[in-house]
């Protein structure tokens, strides 16, 4: 017995080890493919966007050079409009919004916010012009209330409130242990839909005139979905809206509406115009009236019954 305690504990310390040696060696390389990034590039002579139209101007972009994922995308985004991209998975909705804020830069044409090219405004400048609720919500690990004004860290409680209300979360927030104070993750276990009303709130907070919603309403219920769209058009006031939408009545509203269908824009114009024009909008239109009263997809493979998830 003595022998067989004496020998399993150095064995169970060795298993404890491996497993902290495995941890660290993760950690070891997405650290070193952070640091592996390109630096992105800063612009020598800084120029000031004028105003908070955003226009994309024969744009583009593949993630390597192998395959291009936009072509030749021209757009404009004018304040006090709502423009909402939508289109089949994999189109490239995302990859044209995320072409904004610089998350990557394009291969050919230009991507201007009041008249100025983003790559020659100054990073800090576009960030605080330009607003995001990207479809994963990201918290972090403090307080309700940091994580509302991580954009803005000199909002005061009121602006904070004001956001989170805006945002259909207020009363949550209210309900958490320590309200505002509640940590992420500690005492604030929040839902998807909930995590994503706050970084709602987080844009709302920035007060930037150029607001991109990538999905932003997607995660929630249907009466949160309804708040927060009110709380949204109410914004648009003199604000640029991006949005990019699945559910189509989502985006009814939008002054344009843009359709991308590998990677390329293959219809513009208002909701009523593009179903008039019976094309691929019709099409997606059409789709996601049956599957919501349930009737069987013409389109759908044989077998394929009513209810089921069908794109
Ligand atoms: P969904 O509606 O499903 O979110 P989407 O229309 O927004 O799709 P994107 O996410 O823009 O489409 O993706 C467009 C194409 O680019 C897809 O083929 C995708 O696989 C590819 N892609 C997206 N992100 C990356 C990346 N970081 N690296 C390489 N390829 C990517």
């Amino acid at each position: 017995m003595v022998l067989g305690l004496g020998l399993t504990a150095p064995l169970l310390q060795l298993g404890y080890t491996g497993q902290s040696m495995r941890t660290a060696l993760q950690a070891r390389d997405s650290v070193a493919g952070f640091l592996a990034q390109p630096v992105q590039s800063r612009p020598e002579h800084p120029v000031r966007p004028d105003g908070a139209e955003v226009r994309y101007e024969g744009v583009t972009f593949g993630y390597d050079d192998s395959r291009r994922v936009l072509h030749d995308i021209t757009l404009s985004c004018r304040p006090g409009t709502v423009t909402a991209l939508v289109g089949p998975s994999g189109s490239g909705k995302s990859t044209l919004a995320r072409l904004l804020p610089r998350f990557h830069d394009v291969d050919e044409g230009r991507v201007t916010l009041g008249g100025a090219d983003v790559r020659d405004i100054e990073p800090a400048r576009l960030y605080t012009e330009t607003g995001f609720v990207l479809q994963d919500a990201h918290v972090l690990r403090t307080t309700v209330r940091d994580n509302i004004r991580l954009t803005r860290p000199d909002a005061d409680d009121a602006e904070v409130v004001r956001a989170a209300r805006a945002a259909r979360i207020h009363d949550r927030i209210e309900r958490l242990p320590r309200g505002y104070d509640s940590v992420i993750g500690e005492d604030a276990h929040l839902s998807g839909g909930e995590e994503q009303r706050l970084t709602i709130a987080r844009a709302l907070i920035t007060d930037a005139p150029v607001l991109v919603l990538d999905e932003a309403t997607a995660a929630l219920d249907p009466d949160s979905e309804a708040a927060v769209q009110d709380a949204i058009s109410a914004l648009v006031v003199d604000r640029s809206l991006l949005v990019i939408a699945h559910r189509l009545h989502t985006i009814t509203g939008a002054d344009t509406v843009l359709v991308l269908d590998a990677g390329r824009i293959v219809e513009r114009g208002t909701h009523d115009e593009l179903l008039a024009a019976g094309g691929t909008y019709r099409e997606l239109w059409d789709r996601q009236q049956r599957i919501r009263s349930h009737e069987p997809d013409p389109a759908a493979p044989a077998g394929a019954g009513a209810g089921q998830v069908t794109r």
